[in-house]
């Protein structure tokens, strides 16, 4: 099974970590720039974005994991895990610091005062069987995704009908809301597959590099 690292500076690690392992995957946190390159995916996730930007720049993490997503790692992000993939924020503290790549503009806690946290059914491309039940925590949205941008999920009904909580470009993925929380690891699942998908497209590469 892949190795899939979770980042493990702030944020809810355990219940990511416990998510993975359910899927059949091996899961491990990753602090430091030797242990990211020894994982085949990564794990952003939930907690406060700012504060994790600082962190993964105070621990010499924030080129490292630049370098990686556009190398290719896959990656995973959830709420502020999707603020940190996001090649735009918005209602951002004027310092915050992202690893970027995925070509979206997210707004930070987007869903406002009266809806701050709530719980509601999304329907996910992708994700077979009923909706997942997602949990969203001052959770950002998406206001704008690029061409190149599967949208996976929308917010049905209530104040923010319409708004994207889940997409997908290439080997990143972000959701506005916690699957880990719920006991369902079918986002997880699909996370794993798509890490499988690329280490075994880099095995087939490096197979056919070595016997030309
Ligand atoms: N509001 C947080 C942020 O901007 C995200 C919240 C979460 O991850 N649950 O980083």
């Amino acid at each position: 099974p892949p190795t899939i690292g979770v980042l493990a500076l702030q944020g809810d690690v355990r219940e990511h970590l416990a998510a993975l392992r359910a899927t059949g995957a091996r899961a491990r946190p990753v602090r430091r720039p030797g242990e990211l390159a020894e994982v085949d995916g990564l794990v952003l996730p939930g907690g406060e974005s700012t504060t994790m930007g600082k962190l993964a720049e105070r621990f010499g993490m924030l080129q490292p994991l630049r370098d990686a997503v556009r190398a290719g790692l896959p990656a995973y992000g959830s709420c502020a895990g999707m603020i940190l993939l996001a090649d735009t924020v918005l209602d951002a503290p004027a310092d915050q610091v992202t690893i970027g790549g995925l070509d979206v503009t997210v707004r930070r806690n987007a869903f406002g005062r009266q809806v701050d946290s709530f719980e509601t059914a999304v329907q996910l491309a992708g994700v077979p069987g009923p909706p997942v039940h997602a949990v969203f925590i001052r959770a950002p949205w998406v206001e704008a995704a690029g061409p190149d941008v599967e949208v996976l999920g929308r917010v049905e009904g209530g104040p923010a009908d319409g708004k994207i909580v889940a997409v997908r470009q290439g080997r990143l993925v972000a959701t506005s809301f916690h699957p880990e929380l719920t006991g369902d690891s079918r986002v997880h699942a699909l996370f794993v597959e798509l890490v499988r998908e690329a280490t075994a497209m880099r095995a087939r590469d490096h197979a056919s590099s070595a016997g030309a």
